[in-house]
């Protein structure tokens, strides 16, 4: 019964269906349309000339969302120094974290904006990825454990989760008493340093959480100073791989490490599954959010018997996706984040089309760091030398004999984040889902958009440590560990 019976409802998001609820989104949003944000170290002393470095808007590199100054060495040493672990006790925590959901939510209008001039997201990504931070805010204050913080921790987030991720990690470090040294991805630190001034709005301390924008260099202080008791990373596995050989060097053993990492993430779509349903699922795992997902489809299997049929069918749905300007309600597929990112890519692409093995690729706007959805033949998946960041799906076709061989492929890459599966067969679902190796896994659906609370989102392998973020056990992890008092 307790599975019906939620403490703590997610948030209701927006219905994008609802004309006047569209209107009024608009109308909330338009006044940001030229905003100009900057984001800067929060208790620093240094003087940070204002616009040290623009903020570039990937689908309009003409429009300046903003502007950074990077956190100085002195702003880290400060940070360092003055951070005091948030002393509230556990209900004020978790009224002052709620009360930072209901700002959230009530500021709506300028983080939609900021979700699409800085980082790229369409409306439904951006209703998406609001709730998701608020939901996040309200699960932690729900549900925080009996423990002691472990002190000082950084959180390192990423750009493709610029509101939700980042507000995950400090939300449940600063739920258990933490004090919180944020340092955003480069790419979003507007939208970072929003939301810490909302955190702080609704009584979060300042020094229990200080925003250090900047880049490697500021991560490799906040990773490898001695005051740091715990780090919280979501990013690329080899940066992960860094930081924990930058931990061991510098901080005590046994400091906290959770890490959410990258994917080579699979499908399976078997002969018995329904093929619209698959299409459908296909599409928003490929290509939502221009396929910067960690949880995002990679490598789709299609048994041989309807793969023809199926292909053709999803070059068709892919027609059909309009990519392009996210402020527009009609995009389905806005830019990738950056010109790196989108060269990247296109590298791949390109090696792909000399090879004979695109199937589909469609056009982008002249303008911005597009990368039009593209469909690539390879022979399995061992053939992904890394995981492409971006709206690019490979296809394999097997046949029904081979099913053993394309799981172990799949558990052969060592990543282990996502996986989905088509098929109406119940044994194959049960065989299927227990001989692969991943965190989260998605029967007759697609494979992406987690739910904090329901589906805990996390990987195995080469895709992270655990604990999986919006679940049970996330929390205990940026506690110290059980301290029992004997007496004789
Ligand atoms: N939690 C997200 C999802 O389920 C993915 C997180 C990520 O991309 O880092 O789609």
């Amino acid at each position: 019964p307790d599975l019906f019976q939620p403490e703590r409802p997610n948030s209701k998001g927006f219905d994008l269906q609802h004309t006047p609820t569209l209107d009024r989104i608009d109308a909330a949003r338009d006044q940001f349309r030229a905003h100009h944000w900057y984001a800067r170290p929060l208790l620093s002393d240094d003087a940070h000339p204002e616009g040290d470095q623009p903020v570039i808007n990937p689908a309009q590199p003409q429009d300046r969302p903003g502007a950074i100054a990077p956190a100085s060495a002195r702003d880290v040493e400060q940070a360092l120094a003055s951070a005091v672990p948030w002393q509230a006790t556990t209900s004020v925590r978790a009224q002052i974290l709620n009360a930072a959901a209901d700002l959230y939510e009530a500021n709506y209008g300028e983080l939609f904006a900021l979700l699409a001039r800085e980082a790229g997201k369409s409306l439904p990504d951006a209703v998406a990825e609001l709730r998701e931070a608020v939901d996040f805010l309200r699960y932690y204050a729900a549900n925080i454990p009996d423990a002691k913080p472990a002190g000082t921790f950084t959180c390192i987030s990423p750009w493709n989760f610029p509101l939700a991720i980042f507000t995950g990690q400090i939300s449940a470090a600063l739920a258990t008493g933490n004090a919180v040294l944020a340092k955003p991805a480069p790419q979003t630190p507007l939208i970072a340093h929003r939301a810490v001034q909302l955190l702080h709005e609704a009584g979060v301390p300042q020094d229990a959480l200080q925003l250090l924008p900047g880049g490697p260099s500021v991560g490799a202080a906040l990773t490898s100073d001695t005051r740091v008791s715990g780090v919280a990373f979501t990013g690329s596995t080899a940066t992960a791989l860094k930081i924990r050989v930058a931990m061991a060097e510098n901080l005590r053993p046994g400091t906290p490490f959770i890490a959410e990492t990258g994917g080579l993430n699979a499908m399976i779509v078997d002969s018995t599954a329904l093929p619209e349903q698959a299409v459908q699922s296909i599409i928003e795992s490929a290509f939502q959010s221009a396929g910067q997902r960690c949880s995002a489809l990679r490598c789709l299997y299609v048994q041989e018997d309807i793969a023809a049929d199926l292909l053709t069918m999803l070059a068709g749905a892919m027609d059909a996706l309009e990519v392009g300007e996210p402020w527009s309600i009609s995009t389905d597929c806005g830019p990738v984040i950056d010109d790196t990112a989108q060269q990247g890519i296109a590298d791949h692409i390109a090696k792909a089309r000399t090879q004979g093995r695109v199937l589909k690729e469609l056009s982008t706007p002249p303008e911005g760091t597009f990368v039009a959805p593209t469909l690539i033949e390879i022979p399995g998946i061992a053939a992904l030398e890394r995981e492409v960041f971006g709206p690019v799906l490979h296809v394999v076709r097997f046949k029904a004999s081979q099913i053993d061989q394309v799981i172990a492929d799949i558990n052969a890459t060592g990543y282990g984040l996502t996986f989905g599966l088509h098929t109406r067969i119940d044994d194959r679902v049960q065989y299927i889902t227990e001989a692969v190796h991943a965190g989260n896994i998605y029967v007759n659906r697609n494979q992406i958009g987690a739910v904090v609370g329901s589906q805990p989102f996390g990987g195995e392998g080469l895709s992270g440590t655990g604990p999986k973020a919006g679940g049970p056990n996330y929390m205990a992890r940026f506690c110290t560990p059980d301290r029992q008092v004997s007496a004789g």
